[in-house]
């Protein structure tokens, strides 16, 4: 109990990409306090279980709060100086012994918009290597290619006031009652005070988002890429498509089919589109008259009907939400075009209550990875292979152009695997923890260990990750040093340093200008420790400038409680492509102006079979994900005593029938068997898992029970994100 006054001050949120608006209460230099920011647009003052215990993960045990590096095997303690000295030597080392392309850098969807901003220019203007990532490749690449392939722009049109307006809601395999909470309220809320709003789990399993729901349709893995089909066949077939919308705003094109699930090392696809006409779109939806999709997709005619319908009735507005379930697919960048096709057909998109809105799961995937574009084919605002872009960053950073590589080199499961056939050398990881969180392991764990590589790694607690490093850097965390986010609805929020970090931990984001001026690029980082988060973001929004793109200006963040951009005349811009919201707009009206020709892609984007199915040696399909009361492999959250309490370990869900058959009860010891590892962990027989048969569920926050030992590192080919959803398993009681 603090013995002075409490004094609030706003922040983001540090966990999920709703980015909830915080007041955190300080006294005696500690944050003691926490609670929803009234005057927050996006959570109204409410917050989750994970919010509310924000603070306490500041003040774990086991803080890492000095630097240590590897001697004679073991980790020893040393000062910040002599160890940002040995990354900057071994990164020099490095470079001149196997060239630029051998140092890479892997960092995070938590990473602050300074911290990924610095990452580029380091990496890309600095060294002059692509080989910078970060951990949203593993959740919101698909995302992003659905973006950018649909509408030519990355990021949502739409925005969560959408959430106020819709009376439908269908949540395509997103939990959103555990993993958006807060949003998920919103529905509710607007469900309890409207009526008439219908909610609809579509989902491969039953969560307590399908007990909320008003509707819950299960439907088996993979199988979404039909229904989407069958439900844009039966928009035609009854004539609910909007024509108008669509002659006007959008066209029909054919990628490539066959498209592989990136395997093997080295995989190379690029996609294709060809120009169809609306016939051939109509021809190809034959295929998916629901009647012949319910053996694949285990949904029947009459609930895909119930669901075309609700898109067809122009007197419904409808909000589609997605997350990891359509991302994380090996055809990810598939579903999310197919959902648009839906949208795009009904023209229900874009105007208040009506959108398709892609949600992200870290606090600044959208801010950070997105805009920034800490991934290796990005630049801030742009992508390296245009030469355009390219000069653009060189003009704003003063380096030769010729420094930024305009060919892109590794996605997150390359760079590990590059690790692993030691063409990277040296990787540094920031902010996330790779060796819980990749696929298929056991591999990429091997791969840190082979002789002659050289991991840093920069976190707050110890984790898998920093077992295996060679130098640790103690991190500053959230509100101890000042930084930027920007949440699933393009609102960047601000947030000042309000706490001195522990011991000599550091920012991120001066770590890597320390190490930058280490290797020679003072001029690249001529900032001073009080305003560079300041100066850093001036330049930033340099990239940023105009209608389509324009940020607020440092000043405006910080007196605001986040915005939107585009900010445009001192305004947020709440749905873009809409000329009655969006001045980017021509003539007033539609304008998907991402595209040359101002409309949006209609794609034939089949039903493919995922790589790996259930089988008489593997019979169970794998899912994983998180759970409610922990954010992500649990290393900040699992230092908060009450969240630890409340899901202590992970554990094996089980549906009942299938328990039953397997002679296994909550609690039993269960052996998880897939092609590539085994665990075992505890059993959970419940009604969540009633009535998903033949499917078992293990979230990933546990790093005791790894199960990514056992998921498939296949990538959906064109965003190249893994599948962390579907592989197959076999389940043994122990
Ligand atoms: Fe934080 Fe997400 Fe919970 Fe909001 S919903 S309080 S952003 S964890």
């Amino acid at each position: 109990v603090p013995d002075g006054p409490i004094s609030w001050k706003k922040s983001p949120c540090r966990f999920c990409g709703v980015g909830c608006g915080l007041l955190i209460g300080l006294a005696n230099g500690k944050a003691v306090a926490v609670k929803g920011d009234p005057k927050s647009p996006v959570n109204k003052g409410l917050c989750c279980v994970k919010g509310y215990h924000s603070v306490m993960s500041l003040y774990g045990e086991d803080r890492l709060t000095k630097p240590l590096v590897r001697k004679n095997g073991r980790m020893v303690e040393t000062s910040m100086e002599e160890a940002l000295d040995l990354v900057a030597d071994k990164m020099k080392e490095t470079i001149a012994k196997y060239g630029k392309d051998s140092v890479s850098l892997y960092g995070s969807g938590q990473w602050t918009i300074p911290d990924g901003y610095v990452a580029s220019k380091l990496m890309k203007g600095g060294i002059g290597t692509n080989n910078l990532e970060a951990n949203a490749r593993l959740c919101m690449a698909s995302a992003v290619t659905g973006f950018i392939s649909s509408f030519g722009m990355d990021e949502p049109m739409g925005c969560y006031d959408d959430i106020d307006h819709a009376n439908v809601f269908v949540l395509w395999g997103n939990n959103m009652a555990e993993m958006h909470p807060v949003l998920f309220s919103r529905i509710l809320d607007n469900r309890l005070k409207r009526g008439n709003v219908k909610v609809i789990d579509l989902a491969t399993r039953t969560t307590r988002t399908s007990v909320a729901a008003d509707r819950s349709i299960l439907f088996k893995p993979q199988g979404d890429l039909a229904i989407a089909n069958a439900i844009c066949y039966e928009i035609i077939q009854n004539g609910w498509v909007n024509r108008k919308f669509v002659e006007s705003h959008c066209t029909f094109k054919q990628g490539k089919s066959n498209i592989g699930y990136g395997l093997e090392d080295k995989f190379k696809f690029k996609d294709e589109a060809k120009n169809i006409s609306f016939e051939e779109f109509k021809h190809f939806l034959n295929d998916y008259k629901p009647e012949n999709v319910e053996d694949l997709t285990g949904v029947s005619a009459k609930d895909i009907k119930y669901l075309a319908s609700l898109f067809g009735d122009p007197n419904k507005k409808v909000m589609s939400l997605w997350c990891m379930g359509a991302n994380q697919h090996t055809r990810g960048t598939w579903i999310n075009n197919l959902i648009y096709n839906i949208h795009l057909l009904t023209g229900k998109i874009s105007e208040p209550g009506n959108g398709p809105f892609s949600l992200t799961g870290q606090p600044s995937a959208c801010g950070t990875v997105r805009e920034v574009g800490t991934l290796t084919h990005k630049l801030p605002h742009g992508v390296v292979a245009n030469e355009k872009d390219r000069k653009m960053a060189a003009e704003i950073w003063q380096v030769p152009v010729e420094n930024i590589p305009a060919k892109p080199s590794y996605h997150t499961v390359e760079m590990f695997r590059a690790l692993d056939r030691g063409d990277i050398r040296f990787m540094w990881i920031q902010v996330t923890n790779p060796l819980v969180t990749m696929p298929k392991l056991n591999r990429y764990k091997a791969a840190t260990e082979k002789e002659d590589r050289f991991i840093v790694v920069s976190d707050v607690y110890p984790t898998p990750t920093t077992e295996i490093a060679d130098v640790i850097l103690p991190s500053a965390m959230w509100i101890e040093r000042e930084g930027m986010y920007g949440n699933s609805e393009r609102r960047t929020q601000h947030f000042e340093q309000m706490l001195e970090p522990p011991g000599e931990a550091m920012s991120d984001t001066w770590q890597l200008i320390e190490v930058g001026r280490r290797l020679g690029y003072e001029k690249l980082f001529p900032w001073s420790q009080e305003t560079h988060i300041e100066e850093i973001w001036k330049e930033y929004t340099r990239f940023h400038k105009g209608k389509k793109h324009g940020m607020a200006s440092y000043e405006v963040l910080k007196d605001q409680p986040g915005v939107q951009w585009p900010f445009v005349d001192g305004k947020e811009t709440k749905w873009r492509f809409n000329g009655k919201y969006d001045p980017a707009c021509k003539d007033g009206g539609f304008d998907f102006y991402g595209k040359p020709e101002g409309k949006a892609w209609i794609w034939v984007r089949p039903y493919e079979a995922p790589p790996e199915s259930p089988d008489n040696d593997f019979p169970f399909w794998l899912n994983t994900g998180r759970v409610l009361e922990h954010w992500h492999t649990g290393s900040m959250t699992r230092r908060v005593p009450v969240l630890h309490r409340a899901v202590p370990h992970s554990y094996v869900e089980l549906n009942p029938d299938d328990a039953t058959k397997l002679n296994i009860r909550t609690g039993d010891k269960v052996k998880l068997v897939s092609r590539r590892g085994e665990i075992v962990l505890p059993a959970s027989v419940n009604q969540r898992a009633q009535p998903t048969r033949g499917q078992v569920f293990v979230p990933f926050f546990d790093e005791a029970l790894l199960i990514n030992q056992l998921t498939l590192d296949a990538f959906c080919p064109i965003s190249k994100q893994p599948d962390y959803k579907k592989c197959a398993v076999r389940v043994e009681k122990v």
